[in-house]
């Protein structure tokens, strides 16, 4: 209820923020008018640039959430460029401070950086331009590491505040300040101090991913828990979102994967991402043996080997880079025209983020996930030990095995956003009239109670079944001493009851029990929280069948796709943040819903 208390105060204060923060009367309006266009060369701005820009002239305190690529740089490029002294800037990698330097610089733009690796001569250089009054420097990047192991560096700092010339503090991926965040970093911490030490320098956070509950952590840990909060839509209408079932068989499926990208995307850009080095290096060899000119990305590479993969591709002389998150942050490449995931992300988070990294330049470009069961286990082997690591997992589960709703309407409400459907347009795989399918509700609740009972039989006999060994046992093949007395072979195909352990699992029937060995983490699969419900026949589960199927496309996607849905009335709505778009401004304001 605090909580709530706490988004609903910020909802009043948005919808103010609105109205206020987006007029040209500021006595630096015309000013950010004229450089907008002959510095950056920009002609309108995006939604929440303005406001954002106009609060933080304010000397307010500031979070922008706005997706990867809509635009966050200029948010304070531009008032940097407007105001007196030096905007310092915290950054979290060094390759994209690299990367802004480079293109501020191209603009004409004064901007350093100070890292642990910047030359003696360019930290003195720095350091006194910071403290002299008609030194042109007007952004300074620095590492969270710098501010919080150099005492000369906040000593210089301190002097820079004395002198009036600390303008403004801003805050790139400000998520990294909280543990409940995805990328945690340590040094963000230090951050904390700012707001005591340079009360009257505003903090600007930026950051594409936010919770609620991050968000509320990351004022904390700033200590602004007054500031504005502006939140961009996250839909991006230009992406086409798809499921696919991926074979089973690695063959078949690269087969697939190369027929994709030969026929629908020759000569295109596009990103494949793996789950792991091996899987990238694997597809690569594989792509380039059939001719696709792909490179490899990877943390285990060197990092010239990187650095050549991604100049290459930015040149376009290769067309695809396969690689694993790592592959992540910075890459900004217009004209990417698709995002394969040849396995599942561990989030719909990084699902959102690593797909959001086609179409930029706004044309049509294609997201597009193969989904498996095994795939699930690779993930969830991994991520189980991170606070809410599997729980996040599921929830990209729940995305791919669902063959009912808007893709885009599963997005929007992980982002706390209201989807109205229509709005798709048919660009994703539910939507598109080229695709319809009409479905059939079936009643699963024997099926999921006979997978219950394999599972009570095997501990009987003091025996561990992974996903593929129960789904055995239950088709009744494997050892006959794993086969049960009085549960059919159930009649359909592997990849409905694939689904049907899928559903179970993300709803608590099933669970996952994890054990180490030498070598890895094996996932078994045991009764979950709500077994006893089902077995004492108090909850009955319903599945959507595919009825018929009017694909046009000739790809070769299975054709017996089935969705999920529960008849029970647990289904208890839950109090969510809503994001309303405000359809004159086409800004967003929060609201409590
Ligand atoms: P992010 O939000 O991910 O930090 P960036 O700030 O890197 O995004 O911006 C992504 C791209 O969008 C950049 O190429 C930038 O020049 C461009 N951009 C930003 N604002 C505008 C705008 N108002 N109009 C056109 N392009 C813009
Ligand atoms: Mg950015
Ligand atoms: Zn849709």
């Amino acid at each position: 209820h605090e909580l709530e208390a706490l988004l609903e105060q910020n909802s009043t204060k948005s919808a103010q923020e609105d109205e206020q923060w987006d007029r040209h009367d500021f006595s630096w309006s015309n000013e950010l008018e004229d450089k907008m266009k002959s510095v950056f060369k920009i002609q309108e701005l995006r939604p929440m640039q303005l406001q954002t820009m106009n609060v933080t002239m304010s000397n307010k305190d500031c979070m922008l959430i706005m997706p990867t690529g809509g635009g966050k740089s200029l948010c304070f490029h531009l008032p940097a460029l407007l105001s007196k002294g030096v905007t310092l800037v915290v950054s979290p990698l060094v390759s994209l401070m690299e990367d802004q330097i480079m293109a501020l610089v191209k603009l004409n733009v004064a901007a350093e950086m100070l890292n642990a690796s910047t030359s003696k001569d360019t930290v003195n250089r720095v350091q006194d331009e910071m403290v002299s009054h008609n030194a042109p420097l007007k952004l300074l990047y620095v590492t969270p590491e710098k501010l919080a192991k150099s005492k000369r560096f906040m000593a210089k700092l301190e002097k820079m505040y004395q002198l009036g010339r600390f303008s403004r503090l801003v805050i790139d991926e400000v998520h990294c300040c909280s543990q409940w965040g995805h990328d945690f970093r340590p040094d963000y911490k230090f951050l904390g101090i700012m707001k005591r030490q340079f009360p009257e320098v505003p903090i600007l956070g930026l950051t594409a991913t936010a919770t609620s509950k991050v968000l509320e952590d990351v004022k904390k840990i700033l200590n602004i828990p007054n500031c504005y909060v502006f939140k961009a839509s996250f839909n991006r209408p230009n992406l086409y979102y798809e499921v696919r079932e991926k074979s089973g068989v690695q063959a078949e499926a690269m087969d697939e994967i190369h027929k994709l990208i030969k026929n629908q995307f020759p000569n295109q850009s596009g990103i494949v991402y793996c789950f792991s080095k091996k899987e990238a290096d694997d597809v690569t060899a594989d792509l380039r043996r059939r001719g696709i000119k792909a490179g490899c990305y990877h943390a285990d590479l060197m990092a010239v080997e990187r650095s050549r993969v991604h100049q290459a591709w930015l040149a376009d002389k290769i067309h695809v880079v396969v690689a694993t998150v790592a592959f992540g942050m910075g890459i900004d490449k217009p004209d990417v025209r698709f995002v394969i995931h040849n396995s599942l992300s561990k989030s719909m988070e990084n699902l959102y983020q690593e797909s959001g990294r086609a179409g930029r330049d706004d044309k049509k470009s294609h997201c597009i996930l193969f989904y498996r069961l095994q795939d699930v286990f690779k993930q969830s082997s991994m991520v189980f030990t991170e606070q809410t690591g599997l729980e996040n997992l599921y929830g990209i589960v729940a995305y791919c095995i669902d063959t009912n709703r808007c893709r885009r309407s599963v997005i929007a409400s992980h982002f706390g956003e209201v989807w109205d459907k229509a709005h798709c347009n048919g660009m994703c795989d539910h939507c598109d009239p080229a695709k319809q399918k009409s479905t059939q509700t079936k009643d699963i609740t024997k099926y999921c109670q006979d997978v219950l009972t394999v599972l009570d039989h095997s501990k009987r006999q003091d025996q561990r079944l992974t996903a593929n060994k129960l789904i055995e046992s239950w088709m009744q093949k494997g050892p006959v001493n794993m086969r049960v007395k009085g549960v059919e072979a159930p009649s359909s195909n592997i990849l409905t009851l694939e689904r049907i352990m899928a559903y179970m699992l993300i709803r608590g029937y099933i669970k996952e029990d994890f054990h180490f060995t030498p070598y890895s983490t094996i996932s078994y699969l045991v009764p979950g929280p709500k077994a006893k419900l089902l077995s004492m026949g108090m909850e009955n589960v319903s599945m959507d069948f595919i009825s018929s199927s009017s694909q046009t496309n000739g790809d070769s996607q299975v054709a017996v796709k089935k969705s999920l849905a529960t008849t029970s009335a647990e289904n208890q709505p839950k109090p969510k943040l809503v994001v309303i778009n405000n359809e004159k401004s086409a800004f967003s304001e929060m609201k409590f819903a």
